[in-house]
């Protein structure tokens, strides 16, 4: 069976045939880094990350490229506000989006261009545009001619005579058209500017990423993606930008659901108290992973903290099958040799499930299922049984960066190389204990216990002797 996506563009699920075989090139609409990120923002890092590791794991060659925003009317405003240069606050919040990533595991980008460092593919694009009468420059700012694309609207389905006033400018009659999009604005008092044959002025947002996506991954690419909430005006832009300057540009469109809470989309006024870096002091960065991604990409996901307690009991219930058949069978993984095979060394149930444009929800069950007859085979003392359950949950859970003892999860929860001392450590209070048993001193026994529990250590009799795990 072969991949099948979604495709915004066509309205239906279809078989992914990549440009050219055995490659497939991915342009992410990345952050316009106006503010730190909250939940509602990384959601799509997450998405596209599953998409990018499950095209690995089926032996495509990936050029992933997710871009910055780096100039925009709303990092201007902050900039104000603050009196600190525009570019401090694109940098500040950059390196947010960064650490926000990193945290929640997602492989970093091939390459992930900014805006501003782009200009001169922005201004050879407009100049095709112009030349070729799908754009014109008009007072300092240019602006693209919408009458002079016939399928303008195709991607979002709508038709022109529906649509409203773009809303891009302050001088409309500037404007053939209210709903022509401006593709460069003219220079304003305190405002950075480029130069351009058609004046000085700053990028609009949505030619950026028609030059940028170009520019790395060629006039025509696989997949382009990004928030729903992106598909118009933005996506419908780019897409009119580049067709109408004959590039073939994005050949499948997916677009991930969006984070509502109470039924609405996240605002900043909402997302404030779910910030990124906030929410990974009270929960760890792998659980806030496993609730973002657990969805089905293209399914809105209404937060509630119950849900994210929820989710996160979820992983731990992996997570503690995993440490402790570890434990049992060993830690050596199917590692390499596992993504060398690839697909071949997962259920099939759970290929099929991926390949159903990327059905994680089933993938998950699967998941689910294989723990459960690993726990099955650990509580039998079957080590063959528990071994392997073991390597195909190891290997399902590194397809959807979860794998609690891989990288960057296993190094964040080892403590490094204070992981045998404390080990060590603990194992003499067990064994104080164990001796207190011996002698019938039940007391002593217990406060030994809850004396490591008061410490963050949770110790478990097993029929293999007491185990230890860090409190979570
Ligand atoms: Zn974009």
């Amino acid at each position: 069976m072969t991949l099948r996506l979604y495709d915004t563009a066509a309205r239906a699920v279809r078989e992914f045939t990549p440009l050219h075989p055995g490659k497939a090139s991915l342009y992410l609409c990345g952050a316009t880094v106006q503010a730190p990120p909250h939940i509602g923002h990384i959601r799509s890092g997450v998405d596209f990350d599953i998409l990018v590791r499950w095209l690995r794991a089926s032996h495509y060659q990936v050029t992933y490229c997710r871009n910055v925003t780096d100039i925009d009317d709303k990092i201007l405003t902050v900039a104000m506000q603050e009196e600190v240069p525009w570019w401090a606050v694109a940098e500040r919040n950059q390196r947010a989006f960064s650490r926000a990533y990193d945290a929640l595991g997602c492989l970093p980008p091939d390459v992930e261009p900014r805006a501003t460092g782009h200009v001169p593919e922005m201004i050879t694009l407009m100049q095709r545009l112009i030349d070729s009468g799908h754009a014109y420059p008009s007072g300092g700012d240019v602006f693209f001619d919408v009458h002079s694309l016939p399928s303008y609207g195709c991607l979002s389905g709508q038709r022109l005579e529906h649509m409203r006033a773009a809303g891009d400018t302050e001088d409309a009659s500037a404007k053939h058209d209210l709903r022509d999009f401006a593709l460069w604005k003219r220079a304003k008092p305190g405002e950075p500017t480029w130069p351009t044959p058609w004046g000085p002025g700053r990028p609009g947002w949505h030619l950026e990423c028609s030059a940028m996506s170009t520019k790395y991954l060629g006039a025509t690419f696989d997949i382009h993606g990004g928030g729903l909430d992106l598909l118009f005006p933005h996506h419908e832009n780019e897409q009119a930008q580049s067709h109408a300057a004959g590039d073939g540009f994005a050949r499948y469109w997916l677009h991930n659901g969006l984070v509502r809470i109470g039924g609405e989309k996240m605002s900043k006024s909402l997302g404030n108290s779910l910030l990124i870096d906030q929410m990974l002091t009270q929960i760890r960065p792998v659980e806030l992973r496993y609730y973002l991604g657990q969805a089905h990409y293209r399914s809105p996901i209404d937060y509630s903290p119950e849900a994210l307690a929820e989710s996160g009991a979820a992983y731990r219930r992996i997570e503690g099958f995993v440490t402790r058949a570890a434990e049992l069978a060993g830690s050596e993984l199917p590692g390499r040799e596992a993504a060398a095979r690839g697909t071949s060394s997962l259920p099939a149930a759970f290929t099929a499930a991926m390949d159903d444009d990327l059905g994680v929800p089933q993938a998950l069950a699967i998941v689910h299922d294989t723990v459960r007859d690993g726990n099955a085979a650990l509580a039998a003392g079957d080590t063959g049984g528990t071994a392997k359950s073991l390597g195909e949950v190891r290997t399902m859970l590194s397809v959807l960066g979860l794998d609690p003892l891989a990288p960057p999860w296993a190094a964040a929860e080892s403590g490094g190389d204070l992981r045998p001392v404390v080990d060590a450590l603990i194992g003499v209070a067990l064994a104080q204990r164990e001796a207190a048993r011996a002698r019938k001193d039940f007391a002593a026994a217990d406060a030994i216990r809850d004396q490591l529990l008061g410490a963050g250590v949770l110790v478990e009799d097993t029929p293999r002797g007491p185990r230890w795990e860090l409190r979570r």
